[in-house]
């Protein structure tokens, strides 16, 4: 049954000229009104991130700039992994990759751009002012201050300098297991893992507006500490972040590399169009990922976060320690995600 919040905020909407299916569809439990907006989006961060995204959606506004202005919040923060304030790559410098994408396919994407702020809005800007997808490096840097975004300091962070000078006491280079407890909510916390290793992620966001469409983002610095030029999952289409308008939109977070092998995003895509939920959808790529790596899984996280077309949400970590956060009408809350390794 349409309760009769629900249906004073259809009302209201369609006054307001929006319009919208009230489909009905075979629903499994966990599976929400079409006309619900709700925003899910990766790690502990994502509270914050989807309190941004709300401001747009719980307007009656476009799931695009939700997303764009969630994460955005990330990237202004200090935290380890994402913008600016983030770990810097093994030689010093901090990069950052971004991506997003909409309800008609469009998309696009940054990587190792350098001494820009909003990574994710550079990538917005090369869905919509360029004739391509993806740019990099100093070419990307080159659109952004064209654009009008400010070229920053190239210094790090506090945290990140004493991160760095730490890390460079042995110079290992090796890959990392990112585990987030819902205990570590600062930024900072969760910089090591419970092995000393150096720890990573990345703020991947979907989101489902008033009108049913998706739309998704990606940003993150990387894995901390990684070579110089280096470009993980987050900013290819397919890999960390893919949207299909009648299927779902899905992220990723973790070790990129292992994310890519698998197009990653698209696969759970695909996975949800056979017919699975999105829980069930990331646990068949995770278990790809794990049958591919076999005894090498164990080293590596990673995770995938899914939403339907119909605002059904699930996640599936390879490592136990995933968790993503929730924004709906009714609730903000985080969720824990079901892992391989329990
Ligand atoms: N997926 C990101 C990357 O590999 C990092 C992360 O999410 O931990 O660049």
């Amino acid at each position: 049954m349409l309760d009769r919040k629900s249906f004073l905020q259809s009302s209201l909407l369609g006054l307001a000229g929006i319009s919208f299916p009230l489909k009905w569809k075979s629903l499994s439990p966990k599976t929400v009104w079409q006309n619900q907006p709700l925003v899910v989006s990766t790690w502990d961060a994502g509270i914050e991130a989807n309190k941004g995204a709300w401001k747009i959606l719980g307007n009656g506004g476009r799931a695009l700039d939700a997303v764009e202005a969630g994460v955005m919040v990330t990237e202004s923060s200090q935290n380890c992994c994402v913008g600016l304030g983030a770990n810097p790559d093994r030689d010093g410098f901090v990069t950052l990759d971004a991506s997003i994408m909409d309800e008609h396919f469009n998309c696009g994407s940054v990587a190792f751009l350098e001494r820009i702020k909003h990574p994710i809005s550079v990538a917005r800007r090369v869905m919509e002012k360029t004739p391509h997808v993806m740019l990099v490096g100093a070419g990307a840097q080159q659109f952004a201050v064209a654009e009008g975004f400010p070229l920053e300091e190239q210094k790090l962070s506090p945290d990140a300098e004493k991160n760095y000078n730490e890390w460079q006491k042995e110079h290992k280079y090796r890959p990392i297991v990112n585990i987030e407890n819902s205990k570590s909510h600062g930024p900072h916390d969760n910089i090591f893992d419970l092995s000393g290793h150096f720890n990573h992620d990345t703020i991947g966001m979907v989101a489902l507006d008033a009108r049913g469409n998706l739309s998704g983002s990606c940003t993150t610095s990387g894995m901390g500490f990684k070579m110089r030029g280096r470009v993980g999952d987050s900013p290819i289409i397919g890999a960390g972040l893919f949207v299909d308008n009648e299927v779902g939109a899905v992220t990723a977070t973790g070790q990129g590399e292992d994310v890519i092998r698998v197009c990653g995003a698209h696969s759970v895509i695909e996975y949800m169009r056979q017919g699975l939920a999105p829980e069930e959808a990331c646990r068949k790529a995770v278990e790809r990922i794990a049958r591919i790596k076999g005894e090498g899984a164990k080293q590596i996280q990673v995770a995938f976060l899914a939403l339907s077309k119909e605002g059904e949400h699930g996640a599936y970590a390879i490592q136990k320690g995933f968790s993503y956060a929730l924004h709906d009408q009714n609730d903000e809350k985080l969720v824990a995600s079901k892992s391989y390794f329990s």
